[in-house]
Protein backbone atom coordinates (compact mmCIF):
# COMPACT_ATOMS: atom_id res chain seq x y z
CA UNK A 1 0.00 0.00 0.00
CA UNK A 2 3.31 2.06 -0.22
CA UNK A 3 1.68 4.56 -2.69
CA UNK A 4 -1.41 5.16 -1.06
CA UNK A 5 -0.65 8.65 1.07
CA UNK A 6 -1.85 8.96 4.51
CA UNK A 7 -4.05 12.54 5.33
CA UNK A 8 -2.16 13.68 7.59
CA UNK A 9 -4.14 13.73 11.14
CA UNK A 10 -3.32 14.34 15.06
CA UNK A 11 -2.33 10.55 15.50
CA UNK A 12 -0.18 10.70 12.55
CA UNK A 13 1.54 13.84 13.97
CA UNK A 14 2.26 11.71 17.34
CA UNK A 15 4.04 8.78 15.59
CA UNK A 16 6.18 11.73 13.42
CA UNK A 17 6.84 13.47 16.61
CA UNK A 18 8.16 10.36 17.96
CA UNK A 19 9.84 9.18 15.47
CA UNK A 20 12.08 12.45 15.20
CA UNK A 21 12.15 12.82 18.93
CA UNK A 22 13.93 9.62 19.15
CA UNK A 23 11.07 8.24 21.56
CA UNK A 24 10.97 4.86 19.15
CA UNK A 25 12.93 4.31 16.68
CA UNK A 26 10.31 2.33 15.22
CA UNK A 27 6.58 2.18 15.47
CA UNK A 28 4.62 -0.73 16.39
CA UNK A 29 0.32 -0.82 16.11
CA UNK A 30 -2.22 -2.99 16.08
CA UNK A 31 -5.83 -3.62 15.46
CA UNK A 32 -7.42 -5.83 17.96
CA UNK A 33 -10.84 -6.92 16.93
CA UNK A 34 -13.07 -9.05 19.28
CA UNK A 35 -13.78 -12.04 17.30
CA UNK A 36 -17.66 -11.57 18.53
CA UNK A 37 -18.81 -10.71 14.77
CA UNK A 38 -17.70 -9.98 11.41
CA UNK A 39 -15.71 -7.19 10.80
CA UNK A 40 -17.84 -3.58 9.44
CA UNK A 41 -16.93 -0.24 7.58
CA UNK A 42 -16.09 1.19 10.84
CA UNK A 43 -13.54 -1.15 11.68
CA UNK A 44 -12.28 -0.27 8.22
CA UNK A 45 -11.31 2.96 9.44
CA UNK A 46 -9.24 1.46 12.63
CA UNK A 47 -7.66 -1.28 10.01
CA UNK A 48 -6.66 2.41 7.75
CA UNK A 49 -5.23 3.71 9.89
CA UNK A 50 -3.40 0.99 12.11
CA UNK A 51 -1.64 -0.73 8.73
CA UNK A 52 -1.41 2.71 7.44
CA UNK A 53 1.17 3.81 10.43
CA UNK A 54 2.51 0.75 9.88
CA UNK A 55 3.52 1.25 6.26
CA UNK A 56 4.17 4.34 6.14
CA UNK A 57 6.80 4.49 8.42
CA UNK A 58 8.66 1.16 8.18
CA UNK A 59 7.00 0.11 11.06
CA UNK A 60 4.97 -2.86 12.19
CA UNK A 61 1.28 -3.85 12.69
CA UNK A 62 0.08 -6.94 14.62
CA UNK A 63 -3.32 -8.28 14.19
CA UNK A 64 -4.86 -9.31 17.41
CA UNK A 65 -7.58 -11.69 18.37
CA UNK A 66 -9.43 -9.62 21.76
CA UNK A 67 -10.36 -13.41 22.39
CA UNK A 68 -10.75 -12.86 26.80
CA UNK A 69 -14.45 -13.15 26.29
CA UNK A 70 -15.27 -17.06 25.73
CA UNK A 71 -19.11 -16.39 25.73
CA UNK A 72 -19.73 -14.58 22.49
CA UNK A 73 -16.55 -15.47 20.56
CA UNK A 74 -16.51 -18.36 17.85
CA UNK A 75 -13.54 -19.46 15.17
CA UNK A 76 -16.03 -18.30 12.29
CA UNK A 77 -15.41 -14.71 12.82
CA UNK A 78 -11.93 -15.22 13.93
CA UNK A 79 -11.55 -17.05 10.02
CA UNK A 80 -13.92 -14.33 8.78
CA UNK A 81 -11.67 -11.37 10.26
CA UNK A 82 -8.45 -12.43 8.84
CA UNK A 83 -10.21 -12.94 5.33
CA UNK A 84 -11.46 -9.45 5.11
CA UNK A 85 -7.89 -8.01 6.25
CA UNK A 86 -6.19 -9.60 3.90
CA UNK A 87 -8.84 -8.63 1.56
CA UNK A 88 -8.46 -4.78 1.96
CA UNK A 89 -5.11 -5.45 1.18
CA UNK A 90 -2.83 -5.44 4.69
CA UNK A 91 -0.23 -8.25 5.89
CA UNK A 92 0.50 -8.24 9.43
CA UNK A 93 3.78 -8.58 11.23
CA UNK A 94 2.15 -11.40 13.83
CA UNK A 95 -0.82 -12.95 14.31
CA UNK A 96 -2.09 -13.10 18.27
CA UNK A 97 -4.23 -13.76 20.42
CA UNK A 98 -4.89 -12.19 23.62
CA UNK A 99 -6.19 -15.82 25.28
CA UNK A 100 -2.40 -17.46 24.45
CA UNK A 101 -1.37 -14.73 26.95
CA UNK A 102 -3.52 -15.97 29.89
CA UNK A 103 -0.92 -17.27 31.91
CA UNK A 104 0.98 -14.13 32.35
CA UNK A 105 -2.28 -12.39 33.11
CA UNK A 106 -2.85 -14.72 35.66
CA UNK A 107 0.86 -14.06 37.02
CA UNK A 108 0.26 -10.31 36.88
CA UNK A 109 -3.17 -10.65 39.02
CA UNK A 110 -0.77 -12.91 41.55
CA UNK A 111 1.80 -9.88 41.64
CA UNK A 112 -0.73 -7.52 42.25
CA UNK A 113 -1.97 -9.20 44.81
CA UNK A 114 1.49 -9.86 46.26
CA UNK A 115 1.24 -5.79 45.82
CA UNK A 116 -1.27 -5.67 48.27
CA UNK A 117 -3.16 -3.69 44.70
CA UNK A 118 -6.01 -6.57 44.10
CA UNK A 119 -8.14 -8.31 46.21
CA UNK A 120 -10.84 -11.12 46.08
CA UNK A 121 -14.36 -9.69 46.55
CA UNK A 122 -17.45 -11.39 47.40
CA UNK A 123 -19.87 -8.65 46.58
CA UNK A 124 -22.79 -9.75 44.29
CA UNK A 125 -23.16 -7.49 41.10
CA UNK A 126 -26.07 -5.73 42.47
CA UNK A 127 -24.07 -4.62 45.55
CA UNK A 128 -21.04 -3.72 43.64
CA UNK A 129 -23.31 -1.18 41.55
CA UNK A 130 -24.63 0.00 44.58
CA UNK A 131 -20.91 0.50 46.33
CA UNK A 132 -19.57 2.30 42.92
CA UNK A 133 -21.18 5.62 43.77
CA UNK A 134 -22.15 7.94 40.70
CA UNK A 135 -20.72 10.68 39.01
CA UNK A 136 -21.48 13.35 41.91
CA UNK A 137 -21.18 10.57 44.86
CA UNK A 138 -18.01 8.68 46.02
CA UNK A 139 -18.29 4.94 46.19
CA UNK A 140 -18.34 2.92 49.23
CA UNK A 141 -14.94 0.40 50.28
CA UNK A 142 -15.99 -2.92 49.99
CA UNK A 143 -15.88 -4.88 53.35
CA UNK A 144 -13.99 -7.46 51.39
CA UNK A 145 -11.32 -4.87 50.36
CA UNK A 146 -8.78 -5.39 53.90
CA UNK A 147 -8.62 -9.31 53.05
CA UNK A 148 -5.08 -9.98 53.99
CA UNK A 149 -2.52 -10.54 50.78
CA UNK A 150 -2.61 -14.79 52.20
CA UNK A 151 -6.55 -14.69 52.03
CA UNK A 152 -6.48 -13.15 48.76
CA UNK A 153 -3.53 -15.33 47.14
CA UNK A 154 -5.80 -18.77 48.52
CA UNK A 155 -8.87 -17.28 47.65
CA UNK A 156 -7.98 -16.05 43.92
CA UNK A 157 -6.57 -19.72 43.35
CA UNK A 158 -9.43 -21.68 44.61
CA UNK A 159 -11.19 -19.24 41.95
CA UNK A 160 -8.80 -20.47 39.31
CA UNK A 161 -9.68 -24.31 40.56
CA UNK A 162 -13.09 -23.91 39.99
CA UNK A 163 -14.33 -24.16 43.23
CA UNK A 164 -16.64 -21.13 42.71
CA UNK A 165 -19.78 -20.87 41.13
CA UNK A 166 -19.62 -17.59 37.88
CA UNK A 167 -20.74 -14.60 40.14
CA UNK A 168 -19.55 -15.91 43.04
CA UNK A 169 -16.13 -13.93 43.92
CA UNK A 170 -14.40 -11.61 41.53
CA UNK A 171 -11.30 -10.18 41.67
CA UNK A 172 -10.37 -6.86 41.60
CA UNK A 173 -8.04 -3.65 41.38
CA UNK A 174 -7.36 -1.91 44.64
CA UNK A 175 -7.02 1.31 43.63
CA UNK A 176 -9.39 4.46 44.99
CA UNK A 177 -13.06 4.30 45.50
CA UNK A 178 -13.61 8.27 45.76
CA UNK A 179 -12.09 8.28 42.89
CA UNK A 180 -13.77 11.12 40.06
CA UNK A 181 -13.11 8.34 37.36
CA UNK A 182 -15.42 5.55 37.94
CA UNK A 183 -13.39 3.36 36.05
CA UNK A 184 -10.59 3.48 38.89
CA UNK A 185 -12.91 3.00 41.36
CA UNK A 186 -11.52 -1.09 42.63
CA UNK A 187 -12.57 -2.55 38.56
CA UNK A 188 -12.90 -6.17 38.38
CA UNK A 189 -9.62 -8.15 37.29
CA UNK A 190 -10.98 -11.13 36.52
CA UNK A 191 -14.40 -12.91 36.79
CA UNK A 192 -15.71 -16.73 36.99
CA UNK A 193 -17.11 -18.27 33.82
CA UNK A 194 -17.32 -21.93 34.17
CA UNK A 195 -17.48 -21.87 29.60
CA UNK A 196 -14.93 -23.19 27.41
CA UNK A 197 -13.04 -20.67 25.07
CA UNK A 198 -12.90 -20.96 21.66
CA UNK A 199 -8.97 -21.09 21.67
CA UNK A 200 -8.15 -22.74 25.59
CA UNK A 201 -10.67 -25.05 26.15
CA UNK A 202 -11.39 -25.80 29.42
CA UNK A 203 -7.76 -24.85 30.28
CA UNK A 204 -9.57 -21.84 32.53
CA UNK A 205 -12.77 -20.97 34.60
CA UNK A 206 -11.86 -17.89 35.25
CA UNK A 207 -11.10 -14.76 32.61
CA UNK A 208 -9.61 -11.14 32.73
CA UNK A 209 -11.80 -8.76 32.00
CA UNK A 210 -10.82 -6.06 29.08
CA UNK A 211 -9.60 -3.38 30.92
CA UNK A 212 -7.07 -5.35 32.77
CA UNK A 213 -6.52 -7.43 29.74
CA UNK A 214 -6.19 -5.21 26.91
CA UNK A 215 -3.27 -2.93 28.01
CA UNK A 216 -1.12 -5.80 28.87
CA UNK A 217 -1.78 -7.72 25.47
CA UNK A 218 -0.25 -3.64 24.04
CA UNK A 219 2.73 -4.20 26.40
CA UNK A 220 3.65 -7.36 25.66
CA UNK A 221 3.93 -6.82 21.74
CA UNK A 222 5.63 -3.69 22.55
CA UNK A 223 3.07 -1.62 21.29
CA UNK A 224 4.15 2.03 20.79
CA UNK A 225 0.93 3.43 19.96
CA UNK A 226 -2.46 2.00 20.82
CA UNK A 227 -4.86 3.38 18.81
CA UNK A 228 -8.67 2.86 19.77
CA UNK A 229 -12.19 4.97 19.92
CA UNK A 230 -13.35 7.96 22.17
CA UNK A 231 -15.22 5.65 24.47
CA UNK A 232 -11.57 4.63 26.01
CA UNK A 233 -10.47 7.66 26.69
CA UNK A 234 -11.59 7.95 30.25
CA UNK A 235 -10.33 4.36 30.86
CA UNK A 236 -7.07 5.49 29.61
CA UNK A 237 -5.63 6.23 33.55
CA UNK A 238 -6.67 2.77 34.12
CA UNK A 239 -4.42 1.19 31.19
CA UNK A 240 -1.57 3.40 32.56
CA UNK A 241 -1.92 2.02 36.22
CA UNK A 242 -2.41 -1.52 34.92
CA UNK A 243 0.72 -1.13 32.91
CA UNK A 244 3.06 0.03 35.68
CA UNK A 245 1.59 -2.05 38.51
CA UNK A 246 2.21 -5.07 36.68
CA UNK A 247 5.21 -3.58 36.06
CA UNK A 248 5.61 -4.46 32.22
CA UNK A 249 8.73 -3.70 30.79
CA UNK A 250 7.12 -2.01 27.51
CA UNK A 251 4.28 1.13 28.16
CA UNK A 252 1.80 1.87 25.03
CA UNK A 253 0.59 5.11 24.73
CA UNK A 254 -3.12 5.17 24.38
CA UNK A 255 -4.61 7.43 22.09
CA UNK A 256 -8.05 7.91 21.00
CA UNK A 257 -10.20 8.80 17.74
CA UNK A 258 -13.82 9.24 16.81
CA UNK A 259 -16.17 6.32 16.04
CA UNK A 260 -17.05 6.23 12.14
CA UNK A 261 -20.69 6.67 11.93
CA UNK A 262 -22.13 6.22 8.61
CA UNK A 263 -26.10 7.87 8.01
CA UNK A 264 -29.01 4.97 7.27
CA UNK A 265 -26.52 2.40 8.90
CA UNK A 266 -26.29 0.60 11.53
CA UNK A 267 -22.54 -0.28 12.74
CA UNK A 268 -22.19 -2.13 16.14
CA UNK A 269 -21.43 -5.96 15.94
CA UNK A 270 -24.83 -6.29 18.53
CA UNK A 271 -26.65 -5.18 16.07
CA UNK A 272 -25.77 -6.63 13.05
CA UNK A 273 -25.80 -10.22 14.38
CA UNK A 274 -29.36 -9.43 15.96
CA UNK A 275 -30.33 -8.69 11.54
CA UNK A 276 -28.53 -12.16 11.27
CA UNK A 277 -30.00 -14.36 13.90
CA UNK A 278 -33.70 -12.66 12.81
CA UNK A 279 -33.25 -13.53 9.42
CA UNK A 280 -33.82 -9.91 8.34
CA UNK A 281 -30.65 -10.31 5.84
CA UNK A 282 -29.37 -12.90 4.50
CA UNK A 283 -25.79 -13.54 6.73
CA UNK A 284 -23.53 -11.91 7.68
CA UNK A 285 -22.54 -10.61 3.91
CA UNK A 286 -25.64 -9.89 2.44
CA UNK A 287 -25.06 -7.10 0.08
CA UNK A 288 -26.73 -4.28 2.51
CA UNK A 289 -25.13 -5.23 5.38
CA UNK A 290 -22.22 -2.24 6.40
CA UNK A 291 -19.86 -5.60 6.90
CA UNK A 292 -16.65 -6.04 5.11
CA UNK A 293 -18.23 -9.20 4.05
CA UNK A 294 -21.51 -7.45 2.92
CA UNK A 295 -19.58 -4.79 0.99
CA UNK A 296 -17.27 -6.99 -0.90
CA UNK A 297 -20.66 -8.97 -2.33
CA UNK A 298 -22.16 -5.50 -2.99
CA UNK A 299 -19.56 -5.08 -5.40
CA UNK A 300 -17.37 -2.99 -3.16
CA UNK A 301 -13.39 -2.63 -3.72
CA UNK A 302 -10.54 -2.85 -1.42
CA UNK A 303 -9.26 0.56 -2.99
CA UNK A 304 -12.99 2.04 -3.22
CA UNK A 305 -13.16 1.32 0.76
CA UNK A 306 -9.53 2.58 1.79
CA UNK A 307 -9.40 5.59 -0.46
CA UNK A 308 -12.93 6.55 1.72
CA UNK A 309 -11.45 5.76 4.84
CA UNK A 310 -8.24 8.44 3.92
CA UNK A 311 -10.74 10.69 3.15
CA UNK A 312 -12.76 11.21 6.22
CA UNK A 313 -9.73 11.65 8.01
CA UNK A 314 -8.91 10.80 11.87
CA UNK A 315 -10.21 13.25 14.70
CA UNK A 316 -11.33 13.76 18.10
CA UNK A 317 -14.54 15.27 17.01
CA UNK A 318 -17.57 12.92 16.64
CA UNK A 319 -19.58 13.13 13.40
CA UNK A 320 -21.23 11.11 11.16
CA UNK A 321 -20.73 10.33 7.34
CA UNK A 322 -23.16 11.05 4.38
CA UNK A 323 -23.62 6.86 2.88
CA UNK A 324 -23.25 8.90 -0.30
CA UNK A 325 -19.42 9.29 0.27
CA UNK A 326 -18.82 5.60 0.31
CA UNK A 327 -20.75 5.80 -3.18
CA UNK A 328 -19.05 8.13 -4.62
CA UNK A 329 -15.70 6.28 -3.90
CA UNK A 330 -16.80 3.17 -5.61
CA UNK A 331 -18.02 5.09 -8.91
CA UNK A 332 -15.02 6.53 -9.02
CA UNK A 333 -13.13 3.45 -8.63
CA UNK A 334 -15.20 1.62 -11.12
CA UNK A 335 -15.57 4.74 -13.29
CA UNK A 336 -12.65 3.55 -15.31
CA UNK A 337 -12.34 -0.18 -14.64
CA UNK A 338 -15.91 -1.50 -15.27
CA UNK A 339 -16.33 -2.44 -18.79
CA UNK A 340 -19.29 -1.29 -19.98
CA UNK A 341 -22.75 -3.66 -21.25
CA UNK A 342 -25.95 -3.22 -22.06
CA UNK A 343 -28.81 -5.22 -19.71
CA UNK A 344 -32.67 -4.48 -19.42
CA UNK A 345 -34.08 -4.77 -16.32
CA UNK A 346 -37.63 -4.58 -16.98
CA UNK A 347 -38.09 -6.34 -20.87
CA UNK A 348 -40.39 -4.96 -23.06
CA UNK A 349 -40.45 -7.02 -26.84
CA UNK A 350 -39.79 -4.62 -29.72
CA UNK A 351 -39.97 -6.34 -33.27
CA UNK A 352 -38.41 -4.35 -36.32
CA UNK A 353 -41.08 -4.94 -38.75
CA UNK A 354 -38.88 -4.43 -41.81
CA UNK A 355 -35.74 -6.13 -40.46
CA UNK A 356 -34.72 -9.44 -42.58
CA UNK A 357 -36.22 -12.42 -40.40
CA UNK A 358 -32.32 -14.36 -40.39
CA UNK A 359 -30.39 -12.05 -40.17
CA UNK A 360 -28.00 -11.18 -37.60
CA UNK A 361 -25.00 -8.43 -37.65
CA UNK A 362 -22.33 -7.77 -35.19
CA UNK A 363 -22.26 -4.26 -34.05
CA UNK A 364 -19.06 -2.44 -32.09
CA UNK A 365 -19.56 -0.73 -29.56
CA UNK A 366 -16.97 0.54 -26.73
CA UNK A 367 -16.21 -1.09 -23.92
CA UNK A 368 -15.63 2.26 -22.10
CA UNK A 369 -16.64 5.47 -22.59
CA UNK A 370 -13.69 6.95 -20.89
CA UNK A 371 -10.75 4.83 -21.58
CA UNK A 372 -10.38 3.44 -25.08
CA UNK A 373 -7.29 1.13 -24.24
CA UNK A 374 -10.25 -0.89 -22.84
CA UNK A 375 -11.16 -1.68 -26.48
CA UNK A 376 -14.06 -2.51 -28.06
CA UNK A 377 -16.91 -5.51 -28.35
CA UNK A 378 -18.99 -7.34 -30.94
CA UNK A 379 -22.97 -7.20 -29.59
CA UNK A 380 -25.16 -8.97 -31.98
CA UNK A 381 -28.24 -7.02 -33.54
CA UNK A 382 -31.40 -8.97 -35.31
CA UNK A 383 -34.81 -8.61 -35.99
CA UNK A 384 -36.19 -8.48 -32.42
CA UNK A 385 -34.81 -6.71 -29.04
CA UNK A 386 -35.84 -6.30 -25.65
CA UNK A 387 -35.90 -2.70 -24.39
CA UNK A 388 -36.50 -1.24 -20.80
CA UNK A 389 -40.58 -1.20 -20.41
CA UNK A 390 -40.06 2.52 -18.79
CA UNK A 391 -38.50 3.31 -22.19
CA UNK A 392 -41.59 3.25 -23.90
CA UNK A 393 -44.63 4.85 -23.12
CA UNK A 394 -48.19 4.67 -24.72
CA UNK A 395 -49.42 8.10 -23.82
CA UNK A 396 -46.11 10.19 -23.17
CA UNK A 397 -46.32 12.97 -20.68
CA UNK A 398 -44.64 16.31 -22.14
CA UNK A 399 -40.61 16.18 -22.56
CA UNK A 400 -40.95 12.53 -22.79
CA UNK A 401 -38.35 11.95 -25.79
CA UNK A 402 -38.15 8.46 -25.80
CA UNK A 403 -40.46 5.84 -27.38
CA UNK A 404 -44.34 6.57 -27.79
CA UNK A 405 -46.34 6.05 -31.24
CA UNK A 406 -44.89 7.74 -34.23
CA UNK A 407 -41.90 8.86 -32.08
CA UNK A 408 -38.25 8.16 -33.04
CA UNK A 409 -34.97 6.99 -31.67
CA UNK A 410 -31.69 5.94 -31.27
CA UNK A 411 -30.95 3.03 -30.27
CA UNK A 412 -27.50 2.69 -28.78
CA UNK A 413 -24.51 1.63 -30.92
CA UNK A 414 -27.15 0.59 -33.98
CA UNK A 415 -29.95 2.55 -35.55
CA UNK A 416 -32.54 4.80 -35.21
CA UNK A 417 -36.28 2.78 -34.60
CA UNK A 418 -39.49 4.76 -35.25
CA UNK A 419 -42.62 3.22 -33.40
CA UNK A 420 -45.67 2.45 -35.42
CA UNK A 421 -47.85 -0.32 -33.61
CA UNK A 422 -48.19 -1.13 -30.21
CA UNK A 423 -49.67 -4.71 -29.29
CA UNK A 424 -51.49 -5.48 -26.28
CA UNK A 425 -52.99 -8.72 -24.53
CA UNK A 426 -56.47 -9.31 -23.39
CA UNK A 427 -56.17 -7.42 -20.27
CA UNK A 428 -54.67 -4.33 -22.18
CA UNK A 429 -50.81 -4.68 -21.13
CA UNK A 430 -48.19 -3.79 -23.60
CA UNK A 431 -46.41 -7.00 -24.96
CA UNK A 432 -45.03 -5.77 -27.63
CA UNK A 433 -44.16 -2.89 -29.66
CA UNK A 434 -43.23 -2.80 -33.57
CA UNK A 435 -41.00 -0.69 -34.96
CA UNK A 436 -39.15 0.33 -37.99
CA UNK A 437 -35.74 0.79 -38.58
CA UNK A 438 -33.95 2.94 -40.80
CA UNK A 439 -30.61 1.36 -42.08
CA UNK A 440 -28.76 4.67 -43.19
CA UNK A 441 -28.65 5.82 -39.98
CA UNK A 442 -26.27 3.14 -38.82
CA UNK A 443 -24.02 4.12 -35.34
CA UNK A 444 -20.58 5.86 -36.31
CA UNK A 445 -21.76 5.64 -40.59
CA UNK A 446 -21.59 9.57 -40.09
CA UNK A 447 -25.45 10.51 -40.87
CA UNK A 448 -26.57 13.76 -40.45
CA UNK A 449 -29.48 13.62 -41.92
CA UNK A 450 -31.74 14.47 -39.22
CA UNK A 451 -31.67 14.04 -34.95
CA UNK A 452 -33.49 12.74 -32.70
CA UNK A 453 -33.89 13.31 -28.72
CA UNK A 454 -32.98 10.09 -26.71
CA UNK A 455 -30.51 7.01 -26.91
CA UNK A 456 -32.28 4.00 -25.43
CA UNK A 457 -30.18 0.82 -24.67
CA UNK A 458 -31.58 -2.70 -25.39
CA UNK A 459 -30.25 -6.48 -25.30
CA UNK A 460 -30.93 -8.93 -28.52
CA UNK A 461 -33.81 -11.28 -27.93
CA UNK A 462 -32.47 -14.26 -29.83
CA UNK A 463 -28.75 -13.90 -27.83
CA UNK A 464 -29.44 -12.31 -24.81
CA UNK A 465 -28.68 -14.07 -21.47
CA UNK A 466 -31.33 -14.27 -18.86
CA UNK A 467 -30.33 -12.09 -15.93
CA UNK A 468 -31.96 -11.40 -11.93
CA UNK A 469 -30.93 -8.47 -10.69
CA UNK A 470 -30.54 -7.43 -7.54
CA UNK A 471 -31.54 -3.47 -6.33
CA UNK A 472 -30.64 -2.69 -3.02
CA UNK A 473 -31.89 0.63 -0.75
CA UNK A 474 -30.38 1.71 2.58
CA UNK A 475 -31.46 -1.63 4.70
CA UNK A 476 -32.31 1.52 7.87
CA UNK A 477 -34.70 3.87 7.02
CA UNK A 478 -33.91 6.81 9.66
CA UNK A 479 -30.49 8.15 10.56
CA UNK A 480 -30.72 7.10 13.93
CA UNK A 481 -27.80 8.04 16.10
CA UNK A 482 -26.70 5.29 18.44
CA UNK A 483 -27.97 5.18 22.16
CA UNK A 484 -30.52 7.23 20.81
CA UNK A 485 -32.85 4.46 22.44
CA UNK A 486 -35.14 3.37 19.94
CA UNK A 487 -35.32 0.61 18.78
CA UNK A 488 -33.48 0.18 15.75
CA UNK A 489 -35.66 -2.78 14.11
CA UNK A 490 -38.82 -0.56 14.09
CA UNK A 491 -36.80 1.09 11.23
CA UNK A 492 -35.73 -1.19 8.69
CA UNK A 493 -36.65 -0.44 5.37
CA UNK A 494 -39.12 -2.91 3.78
CA UNK A 495 -37.77 -2.36 0.46
CA UNK A 496 -34.14 -2.67 0.97
CA UNK A 497 -34.09 -5.09 -1.61
CA UNK A 498 -35.94 -5.25 -5.33
CA UNK A 499 -35.83 -8.46 -7.69
CA UNK A 500 -36.03 -8.11 -11.41
CA UNK A 501 -35.53 -10.33 -14.47
CA UNK A 502 -34.36 -9.72 -17.17
CA UNK A 503 -31.30 -9.81 -19.73
CA UNK A 504 -27.91 -8.90 -20.55
CA UNK A 505 -26.05 -8.21 -23.66
CA UNK A 506 -24.13 -12.00 -24.44
CA UNK A 507 -21.05 -10.90 -25.09
CA UNK A 508 -19.62 -9.31 -22.07
CA UNK A 509 -21.23 -11.27 -19.83
CA UNK A 510 -21.33 -15.27 -21.42
CA UNK A 511 -17.81 -15.89 -19.34
CA UNK A 512 -18.35 -13.60 -16.05
CA UNK A 513 -17.15 -14.68 -12.57
CA UNK A 514 -18.32 -14.18 -8.82
CA UNK A 515 -17.14 -11.04 -8.11
CA UNK A 516 -16.55 -9.63 -11.87
CA UNK A 517 -17.72 -5.54 -11.91
CA UNK A 518 -19.67 -4.13 -15.34
CA UNK A 519 -20.92 -0.81 -15.93
CA UNK A 520 -24.81 -1.41 -17.36
CA UNK A 521 -25.60 1.27 -19.69
CA UNK A 522 -28.12 3.74 -17.72
CA UNK A 523 -28.46 0.93 -15.59
CA UNK A 524 -25.67 1.40 -12.79
CA UNK A 525 -22.45 -0.40 -11.90
CA UNK A 526 -23.10 -4.30 -11.18
CA UNK A 527 -20.97 -6.90 -9.62
CA UNK A 528 -21.76 -10.98 -9.93
CA UNK A 529 -23.32 -12.26 -6.74
CA UNK A 530 -20.52 -14.35 -4.81
CA UNK A 531 -23.15 -16.47 -3.41
CA UNK A 532 -26.02 -17.15 -5.75
CA UNK A 533 -24.81 -16.44 -9.13
CA UNK A 534 -23.80 -19.70 -11.58
CA UNK A 535 -23.66 -20.41 -15.36
CA UNK A 536 -26.89 -20.84 -15.57
CA UNK A 537 -28.44 -18.57 -13.39
CA UNK A 538 -27.06 -15.27 -13.76
CA UNK A 539 -27.53 -13.08 -10.41
CA UNK A 540 -26.52 -9.18 -10.60
CA UNK A 541 -25.78 -6.93 -7.75
CA UNK A 542 -26.15 -3.40 -8.42
CA UNK A 543 -23.15 -2.05 -6.30
CA UNK A 544 -24.20 2.01 -6.83
CA UNK A 545 -26.62 3.71 -9.92
CA UNK A 546 -24.09 5.56 -11.88
CA UNK A 547 -24.83 9.41 -11.40
CA UNK A 548 -25.68 10.99 -7.71
CA UNK A 549 -26.11 14.94 -6.74
CA UNK A 550 -23.35 14.13 -3.88
CA UNK A 551 -20.16 16.64 -3.99
CA UNK A 552 -16.91 15.45 -1.93
CA UNK A 553 -16.10 18.98 0.11
P1 LIG B 1 -18.69 -2.85 17.92
O1 LIG B 1 -19.24 -1.83 18.84
O2 LIG B 1 -19.13 -2.70 16.51
O3 LIG B 1 -18.84 -4.25 18.43
P2 LIG B 1 -16.07 -2.81 18.96
O4 LIG B 1 -15.30 -1.57 19.18
O5 LIG B 1 -16.64 -3.51 20.12
O6 LIG B 1 -17.16 -2.53 17.86
P3 LIG B 1 -13.81 -4.41 18.41
O7 LIG B 1 -13.75 -5.75 17.81
O8 LIG B 1 -13.46 -4.27 19.83
O9 LIG B 1 -15.25 -3.86 18.14
O10 LIG B 1 -13.01 -3.37 17.52
C1 LIG B 1 -11.69 -3.54 17.06
C2 LIG B 1 -11.12 -2.20 16.78
O11 LIG B 1 -11.91 -1.50 15.82
C3 LIG B 1 -11.09 -1.35 18.02
O12 LIG B 1 -9.83 -0.73 18.12
C4 LIG B 1 -12.19 -0.35 17.80
O13 LIG B 1 -11.89 0.84 18.44
C5 LIG B 1 -12.23 -0.22 16.29
N1 LIG B 1 -13.57 0.15 15.84
C6 LIG B 1 -14.73 -0.49 16.06
N2 LIG B 1 -15.77 0.19 15.54
C7 LIG B 1 -15.28 1.30 14.98
C8 LIG B 1 -15.84 2.42 14.28
N3 LIG B 1 -17.15 2.52 14.07
N4 LIG B 1 -14.99 3.38 13.85
C9 LIG B 1 -13.68 3.28 14.05
N5 LIG B 1 -13.08 2.26 14.69
C10 LIG B 1 -13.86 1.29 15.16
MG1 LIG C 1 -16.47 -4.75 21.60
Amino acid sequence: MSNEINSSNFIRNIVVEDLESGKHKKIITRFPPEPNGYLHIGHAKSIVLNFGLGDEFNGRTNLRFDDTNPIKEDTEYVDSIEKDVKWLGYKWDELHFASNYFDTMYEKALLLIKKGKAYVCDLTAEEMKEYRGTLTEPGKESPYRNRTIEENLELFERMRNGEFKDGEKVLRAKIDMSSPNINMRDPIIYRIAHTEHHNTGDKWCIYPMYDFAHPLEDAIEHITHSICTLEFEDHRPLYNWFVEECEMESHPRQIEFARLNITNTVMSKRKLKLLVDEKIVDGWDDPRMPTIAGLRRRGYTPESIRNFCHAIGVSKAASTVDSQMLEYFIREDLQTKAPLAMAVMNPLKLVITNYPEDKVEMLELENNAKDESLGKREVPFSRELYIEREDFMEVPPKKYFRLFPGNEVRLKGAYFVKCNEVIKDENGNVTEIHCTYDPETKSGSGFTGRKVKSTIHWVDAKHAVPAEFRLYEPLILDNLEENEGKNFLEQINPNSLEVLKGFVEPTALKDAKAEDKFQLVRNGFFTVDSKDSSKDNLVLNRIVSLKSSFKLK
